[in-house]
């Protein structure tokens, strides 16, 4: 694989992810095609290599060392006809907010400050301010188990709030279509800029993390919760809860993925004991079977 163009093989490689830990792979594969995709793939189960597709590594605690494949899918284009869009699945979010934004088409402005790609976000329903990216989906492109592409319509994909039953499957998103809405390109551009700094305000942008660690409980908000708890400022080795912003966990320096899961641990417990809320993460944990 390690001679077509449109495959780039590194080996011990820096995986990169939001919460800045340091992870390596044996292998870190970037693929510039769909063809070359399903090369790779063959050749990693031919020889018993374990993989996983990442995006931009911003929903996920990974641990150090992982000796199988990272797979990243360098496949960002976007195309916009009318009000019908079609993103590659490594298009980041907030190119898919801004280009469709300043075509007029509104219906993604929530997206433009998620740090995510199409694939990861589509695969976790990602969203934000009561809109989620299946509101405007009309349909994904997959590579299945098969190594077949099929097309699969959103009626046929189970989804919730930030969840999906594409989860933990092995297929692997590859574009995703959407029908959007024709709009006020200023409103939508003065709305995203308010939201951008609102968020800046509001949460610890400065520092490396993940986002949102829990999924707000119903009717409540995780981040009450866990400042209620007392629990802002906590720290265990590297991983700290923000003093901003209760629901972030962030890398003050030099934390490990043991740091973070730990810290995970000790505010679900506390949360637990002291309102009788179980919290489920919204992160994902990844301990890879070494
Ligand atoms: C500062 C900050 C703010 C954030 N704000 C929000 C927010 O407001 N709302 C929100 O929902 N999220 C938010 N997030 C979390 C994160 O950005 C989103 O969940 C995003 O959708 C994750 O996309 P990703 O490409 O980084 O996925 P990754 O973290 O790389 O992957 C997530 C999962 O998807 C799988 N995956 C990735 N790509 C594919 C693919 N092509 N096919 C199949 N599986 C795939 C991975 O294997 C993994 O299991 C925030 C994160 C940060 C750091």
């Amino acid at each position: 694989m390690n001679n077509r163009q449109d495959v780039l093989v590194l080996e011990n490689a820096l995986v990169s992810n939001t919460y800045k830990l340091e992870v390596k792979a044996k292998y870190l594969i970037k693929v510039k095609s769909i063809e070359a995709l399903k090369e790779v793939i063959k050749d990693l189960k031919k020889k018993n290599i374990e993989y996983l597709v990442l995006g931009a590594g911003s929903n996920v605690i990974l641990a150090q060392y992982f000796a199988g494949a990272i797979i990243k899918l360098d496949l960002t284009s976007l195309k916009i006809e009318d009000n019908i869009v079609v993103a590659e699945a490594g298009c980041m979010m907030g190119k898919l907010a801004l280009e469709t934004v300043n075509k007029g088409l509104v219906g993604l402005e929530w997206a433009a400050n998620i740090p995510g790609t199409v694939g990861g976000s589509i695969v976790g329903n990602a969203g934000a301010y009561n809109s989620e990216l299946f509101d405007n989906l009309v349909s994904i492109k997959v590579l299945d188990e098969n190594l077949e592409i099929k097309e699969i319509l959103k009626e046929d994909i189970e989804f919730g709030y930030r969840y999906t039953s594409l989860k933990n499957t092995s297929k692997i998103v590859l574009e995703a279509k959407f029908k959007l809405t024709k709009g006020n390109k200023e409103e939508a551009l003065e709305l995203i800029k308010n939201r951008c700094e609102r968020r800046k305000e509001t949460q610890p942008l400065d520092l490396p993390s993940a986002g949102s660690v829990f999924r707000n409980p119903d009717g409540d908000y995780a981040g009450r919760l866990i400042e209620e708890a007392g629990l802002k400022g906590k720290t265990i080795g590297g991983a700290q809860v923000s003093e901003k912003h209760a629901n972030f966990i962030v890398n003050t320096g030099n934390a490990s993925s043991n740091d973070i899961k730990n810290l995970i641990r000790l505010i679900q417990k506390e949360v637990k004991e002291q309102f009788n809320v179980d919290l489920i993460l919204e992160q994902e944990i990844i301990d890879w079977k070494n």
